[in-house]
Parts: structure tokens; C-alpha cells; sequence
């Protein structure tokens, strides 16, 4: 079992760096108060008996040595990185809870065959400069053309802010991870939404990470006196927008209690004046569901639809698509281990997707991979008020600790 006062008192520690506030937290990537939670997380990792560095993508790494150090590493971990304006758990679960399974591994004098690894990867978040997952795509060779000439809002960019972390971007080959050499990834994570609570769970067995289908979606009609065009020939493009907006609703929503979601996020209307009819309307989709073959219906259902309103109203549109990401679901082997310690702990998991991204997601495209997912109070994340119990953490960890116990039988 692991010491749930020692894992509580690491949460209150950590809360302080880039504390806003009472209960919120500002740590951005690459940052000096990310630097400062790298070094108490390390601190806490070397006590637990790993030795640490922060790598050139900028990721801290504790490393737990094996008997056998060529077998390929059990990875645990997620990011220290917060939101400008978010909470306490976000990310920072996933690097203390792990921390402190292998703090009691080391209590319970139990030395692995394989390597253990805690990772606390930069920039998960992506705010800071538009593009998240950095290090967890960095150490799997993913990353893109461009992505170090992103700047943040103070013009710096990516490389000098890896610079002034101490990182030689230099040297990213060397900390890259050769193909076969992680073992699979676990990631404890706290929900981010309402489905645990209502449920009245503590925990929740993650089944997969959906895939976002993003569109923007541009309408054409034709301005025109507000006051003096008759209904009856008018080519508005916001009435048009308000239809597929209720559309995209009901295409999600058709199956009740399915997980699929449509949001309409944004909405630009040109010219924008009272007195004239909108002409033009620019508008994102965020189409998501853990069900590939499903999203690809109801894509087809909303193209359908579209074309009979922009008839109906006499419009013209494009559609672009700017990310099609497929989703990643957890290996089964993992998820039947995660619900196997929730049932030795009597606890009643339920399955559940993830619509929110996570670090496990590029690590999918090397490793399988398991997540579980701790209760968040009212479903409220990316904001001070984001909370989870230190209870249900405990737990979470316990699930944890038991998960890489069997694992390391492996
Ligand atoms: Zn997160």
C-alpha cells in the first residue's frame, strides 16, 4: 500500500510553485516555476531511489534501474505544466502518484527486472505556444517542421525558451527512444469531466482516447439592407449557420448515453452590423467519439445536412479540415489488470473514453497503454476550482501500484 499522508503533503508541496490564488496554479512550459517543480519532483523521485535529468526536449525523467537493464522500461507519467489560469491535479497526478508507487516499491524492497521510469513531459498543455505535446512527441522522434519557430505571446520562441531551460536542441536525436525500447505506458490522470461524479465513483478504467475531427466550415450569402430585403429572397448565412448548429446537435445526440460530442465553438459574422444581413459566417466543428466508424457516420450525416441547408438558403460554403485524429484505444491487457486491482480494492470501476488528449497519446504509436482516471468534483478542469479528493487519489495510486506489481510479473 502506499502512503497516502506522504502523497498528500507532495500535492500541497507542489501547489505552491506558480501558485494563483487559493486553490490555482500557473506553470507554464519551459518555464522558471516549471524548472522549480522539476527539482522538487526530483528530489522526491531520488528519495524513491532514481536517478534524474531533465532531458533536451525539456522533460524530467527519474529513472529506477532494473536487474535487467536491456529489457525494454516500464514508463509512467504525464506533465507539471498547468494551464495559465488552471488547477492543482491537471497533470500533476499522473507524476506524484507514480512517484510515489515507486516509493513504495522501494519500501516493500522489491527491485524490478526492468527499468522503471517517471516522466514529466513539456508542454502537455500547449498554450503557451499554440501546439501542446512536446515532449512526448519529442522523445519519439514526432516532431514537425516548425514546431521550435512557434512563439509564445512575447514573441519568444520555442528554441530560445528550450534555450533558456538549459536544453541544447542540439542533442535531440540522443534523448529520442529507440523503437521497442518502452515496455507500455501507464498514465493516472484526473477525469476533466462530470462522468465519475455523477456516477458516484472514485475511479474509472479508461478504454480509449477519442479523436477529434476539426472543421471550419465557411458560408457564403449575400448582404443586404436589413430593413428593406423581403424574407422571402434573402441569402443569410447566420440563419444557415443557426440551423447546422442545431444540427450537429442532434447528429451527436442521437444516440442517448453514447459518448460522441459536436461543439460549435466559434462563430465570425461578416459584416457584423445590425442593420445588415450577415453575408458571411466562418464557423469551427469539433466532432468527437471513441467509435472510428460512428464519427465517420455522422460526419457524412453532416455533410448531407449541410448541403440541403446551404440550399435552402441559397448559400455557398467550403469546408476545411484541420485535424483528423483517429482514436487511440488502451490495450486490453492492461485494462483487464487496472480492473483486477480495482476489484481487489472493492471498488466498482466503470470504463470510460477520454475526449481530451493526453501524453498517452503519442505514446500509443510506440507502447500500449493503460490510463486510469481519478473522480473530478463537478467535472470542473482548467480552472482553480478543479478538484479531486486525496482520497480518491490514494486510490488511484493504490490501482497504480497493484497495475505495475503485475506488470513487472511480465
Ligand atoms: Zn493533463
Amino acid at each position: 500500500m502506499i502512503n497516502s499522508t506522504r502523497l498528500q503533503s507532495h500535492f500541497e508541496a507542489m501547489s505552491l510553485i506558480g501558485k494563483i490564488g487559493e486553490t490555482g496554479t500557473n506553470r507554464p512550459a519551459h518555464s522558471p516555476d516549471e524548472k522549480k517543480a522539476f527539482e522538487l519532483a526530483a528530489s522526491w523521485m531520488r528519495e524513491a531511489g532514481m536517478t534524474t535529468k531533465i532531458d533536451n526536449f525539456g522533460n524530467l525523467i527519474g529513472h529506477l534501474h532494473g536487474t535487467n537493464p536491456e529489457l525494454p522500461v516500464l514508463m509512467m507519467g504525464s506533465h507539471l505544466d498547468s494551464q495559465p489560469y488552471g488547477g492543482r491535479f491537471d497533470g500533476v497526478a499522473g507524476v506524484l502518484c507514480a512517484i510515489e508507487v515507486v516509493m513504495a516499491l522501494k519500501e516493500n524492497n522489491i527491485q524490478p527486472t526492468r527499468s522503471i521510469e517517471v516522466i514529466s513531459f513539456a508542454d502537455e498543455e500547449g498554450w503557451r505556444f499554440n501546439k501542446g505535446l512536446f515532449g512526448s512527441k519529442g522523445i519519439l522522434g514526432k516532431l514537425e517542421e516548425g514546431d521550435l519557430q512557434r512563439t509564445d505571446k512575447d514573441g519568444i520562441t520555442r528554441e530560445q525558451a528550450l534555450k533558456d531551460f538549459g536544453c541544447d536542441i542540439t542533442q535531440f536525436k540522443e534523448d529520442e527512444y529507440k523503437p521497442g525500447s518502452i515496455y507500455c505506458f501507464l498514465e493516472l490522470h484526473i477525469e476533466q469531466g462530470p462522468v465519475l461524479d455523477i456516477a458516484n465513483r472514485p475511479i474509472g478504467v479508461v478504454s480509449g482516447i477519442s479523436g477529434p475531427l476539426w472543421l471550419t466550415l465557411k458560408l457564403k450569402g449575400m448582404a443586404g439592407h436589413a430593413g428593406s430585403v423581403p424574407m422571402a429572397i434573402r441569402k443569410d448565412a447566420l440563419v444557415g449557420a443557426a440551423e447546422i448548429i442545431i444540427v450537429l446537435n442532434e447528429i451527436a445526440t442521437q444516440v442517448p448515453g453514447a459518448p460522441t460530442v459536436g461543439t460549435v465553438g466559434t462563430l465570425n459574422v461578416f459584416p457584423a452590423s445590425r442593420n445588415i444581413i450577415p453575408e458571411e459566417v466562418t464557423m469551427t466543428i469539433d466532432l468527437r467519439d471513441i467509435d472510428l466508424e460512428r464519427r465517420h457516420r455522422y460526419e457524412k450525416q453532416l455533410m448531407d445536412r449541410i448541403e440541403a441547408i446551404t440550399q435552402k438558403h441559397q448559400l455557398t460554403y467550403t469546408i476545411s479540415e484541420d485535424t483528423n485524429s483517429e482514436p487511440r484505444y488502451c490495450a486490453d491487457w492492461i485494462k483487464e489488470i487496472i480492473h483486477a486491482q480495482c476489484q481487489a480494492l472493492n471498488l466498482d470501476a466503470p470504463e470510460l473514453m477520454s475526449g481530451p488528449f493526453h501524453d498517452s497519446l503519442p505514446l500509443s504509436y510506440c507502447c500500449d497503454y493503460g490510463m486510469i482516471f481519478i473522480r473530478s468534483k463537478d467535472g470542473i478542469s482548467h480552472n482553480p476550482l478543479e478538484y479531486s479528493s486525496y482520497e480518491d487519489l490514494a486510490l488511484g495510486t493504490n490501482v497504480l501500484l497493484g497495475t505495475v506489481m503485475e506488470i513487472l510479473k511480465k
